[in-house]
């Protein structure tokens, strides 16, 4: 497949066009970003560790029947995908309570969620990802209710099989941010599943093994993806 235009460059990732309209092809950078683009860096190799850690769980999540929007690998960086359209609602599905839910909230940080929260957010930049709720996503017709219900069935089905994937590596996972897109009037799941959108805390210790470590200062970040991305790749 031949790698055209540039069609999109965010934050953690350039989309481009390709020789197949049905296709467009990711490529992952090191750049890194938190507290609302206020916080700059680079991680060394982050992109390696997203593209192949996502590669891997999008093949787990294939084999429990969760579509996404993932066809195969290029190389370390590179992925080809399906053409979505993005979904303008960043799901986000929290087990225990810690970011920026604790700062909203007040609720003690680690304190275990049961049931499990599911929170949504517009995707927006400029605006910062603003909380939003069914009735914003049904006012700005930004899915259809039928196209939530399927996104909610299929965030909570990823989120018990990740849940117990993680489990058996060692890793709480703490909560996470999903993506989701229509392709061919399918909703499939898009974007990535990496420590930049997952959080995982170490199981006996609570080591955070994920973005926060960038987030604060923590040290070791290089070191800790690539020590959950060989993890990963014992599965
Ligand atoms: N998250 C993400 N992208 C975003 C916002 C959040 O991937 O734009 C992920 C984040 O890594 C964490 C979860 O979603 O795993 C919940 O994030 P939270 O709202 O606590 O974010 P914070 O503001 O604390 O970074």
């Amino acid at each position: 497949m031949k790698k055209l235009e540039k069609l999109y460059e965010g934050k953690a990732k350039m989309v481009f066009k390709t020789d197949s309209p049905d296709h467009y092809i990711i490529e992952y950078k090191d750049d890194a970003t938190a507290f609302d683009g206020k916080k700059k860096g680079t991680i060394e190799d982050k992109g390696v560790v997203n593209n192949l850690m996502s590669a891997k769980m999008f093949q787990l999540l294939e084999k429990q029947g969760i579509e996404s929007h993932f066809v195969e690998l290029i190389n370390d960086r590179e992925s080809i995908v399906k053409a979505v359209e993005i979904i303008k609602v960043e799901v986000i599905v929290r087990n225990v309570a810690t970011g920026s839910m604790v700062r909203r909230l007040g609720v003690q940080d680690g304190l275990v969620l049961d049931p499990t929260v599911l929170e949504y957010c517009l995707k927006s930049d400029e605006y910062s990802d603003p909380l939003i709720n069914d009735y914003h996503i049904a006012a700005m017709k930004l899915a259809t209710e039928d196209e939530m219900q399927q996104i909610r069935d299929m965030a909570f089905k990823i989120n018990a099989f990740m849940r117990e994937v993680f489990f058996n590596l060692n890793l709480n996972l703490i909560d996470f941010k999903l993506e989701f897109g229509r392709y061919k009037g399918k909703i499939l799941l898009a974007d990535e599943i990496s420590p930049d959108t997952c959080r995982f805390w170490e199981i006996g210790t609570n080591r955070k093994m994920d973005k926060d470590r960038f987030r604060q200062d923590l040290g070791n970040v290089k070191a800790t993806y690539q020590e959950v991305l060989q993890k990963v790749q014992t599965l």
